[in-house]
């Protein structure tokens, strides 16, 4: 297999292809090509070099979407949540499609130090971690202070000057209160880290209220799980959220599914669908959700009425625009992290759009993370009508 970073890895005969781009969500193209890990090429065969390529892959006429993103986890260290016990939980989800997740936080380190200085190292060491460990080849951003009462400015630049990029969710810690949080989101954004609030009812015994007037005094630049984590605001906040606001509008798996069927028709109404991001909040209560990501897109998809192409689009290009993330569209210069998918077997729908706006779930058929293949046939989506082959074997 190819490693990233030295080898020509060349997928062609795609049937259909994603871009992530919500204004371009379908590319005329069959053929990606990649050389260390990133994509050089995309388009019709004829009109792409694929020549010396060490690894290619015939999709067999299946789909192509680029890797998708969890913008919502929860992760600890290494491959293990103390959550529920449960190891290998990050390469299940790869298993589910997913090649990118992003921290909302430790939080649920057993015994995390809630002093600033124990939280910074908390922050600092699990950023270091998972840069340094890819679970199933994932990329894991982590790293995402709780943040605490008392904190002051020289505290967030001490994190961003250590490479720390995001905060967790704002509201799990001591900080709930408007003003207080929209000084200390103010300081991140001003070094440069991204900021995510918990929206809704208490997730876990520990956790508060965090409620509409809450979330637009502190101004974070996601508002975490829209839907709650499970226990969502009434509907007329989020609605408030959606169309008030100009932040970043996460749906996640664990929350309440008519409040995310709510804030999707608000955004879709208001015109701004590109604020849609997609995270499943997982390891939480509710456990791990391997497929947790192409669920809510199927969810979205059947029972919210949004093009299935679309909600491709929600996991992945919505949440590296709106993240700042490489990785997330089909684009020359992109990292190469790919997700083959076809229609499940058996399902009703005759393609895979049609499947998942029906509410089946697309099946994996292999998962490339920087140019290099990380699973073929999933272990855990129903199997795929087709699977892609490599080539010479
Ligand atoms: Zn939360």
């Amino acid at each position: 297999m190819a490693e990233a970073g030295t080898d020509k890895l060349v997928v062609r005969n795609i049937g259909l292809l994603i871009s992530g781009d919500l204004a371009r969500p379908i590319l005329d193209a069959d053929t990606i090509v990649a050389e260390g890990g990133r994509i050089v090429a995309v388009g019709k065969a004829a009109d792409v070099d694929s020549g010396g390529a060490s690894v290619v892959v015939d999709a067999k006429g299946t789909t192509v979407t680029p890797g998708l993103i969890d913008s919502h986890v929860h992760p600890v260290f290494g491959d293990w949540t103390p959550r529920q016990s449960q190891l290998g939980w990050i390469d299940s989800c790869m298993n589910g499609g997913v090649t990118m997740m992003v921290s909302a936080g430790e939080v649920h380190l057993p015994g995390r130090p809630k002093d600033i200085v124990g939280l910074k190292a908390l922050a600092i060491t699990a950023q270091r971690a998972f840069s340094n460990f890819r679970p199933g080849g994932v990329k894991v951003l982590a790293g995402a202070p709780i943040v605490e009462h008392g904190m002051v400015e020289q505290d967030f630049k001490d994190l961003a000057d250590a490479g720390v990029t995001l905060l967790g969710e704002i509201g799990l810690g001591g900080v709930k209160q408007g003003y207080e949080a929209r000084q200390m989101v103010a300081w991140a954004r001003k070094y440069g880290i991204g900021s995510t609030i918990h929206t809704g009812g208490p997730s876990i015994p520990g956790s508060g209220l965090i409620d509409r007037d809450v979330v637009m005094e502190a101004d974070a630049d996601v508002i975490g799980h829209i839907n709650g984590g499970h226990t969502a605001l009434p509907l007329d906040q989020i609605r408030d959220l959606c169309a008030d606001t100009t932040r970043a509008i996460e749906i996640v798996h664990n929350g309440n599914e008519k409040a995310a069927l709510h804030a999707l028709r608000i955004a879709r109404e208001i015109g701004q669908l590109e604020r849609v991001i997609l995270g499943t909040d997982a390891p939480a209560g509710s456990g791990v959700q391997p497929l947790g990501i192409l669920r809510v897109i199927s969810m979205l998809s059947s029972l919210g009425d949004l093009k299935a192409e679309q909600a491709f689009c929600l996991a992945t290009g919505n949440t590296a625009k709106i993240r700042g993330l490489e990785a997330g569209l089909i684009e020359v210069g992109r990292p190469c992290d790919l997700t083959l998918l076809d229609r499940a077997q058996h399902t009703a729908g005759r393609t895979i759009l049609e499947s998942v706006e029906m509410g089946d779930l697309a099946s994996v058929g292999m998962v490339i993370i920087d140019g290099r293949i990380r699973c073929r046939r999933s272990r855990n989506t129903p199997p795929a009508t087709t699977l892609p082959v490599v080539e010479g074997e």
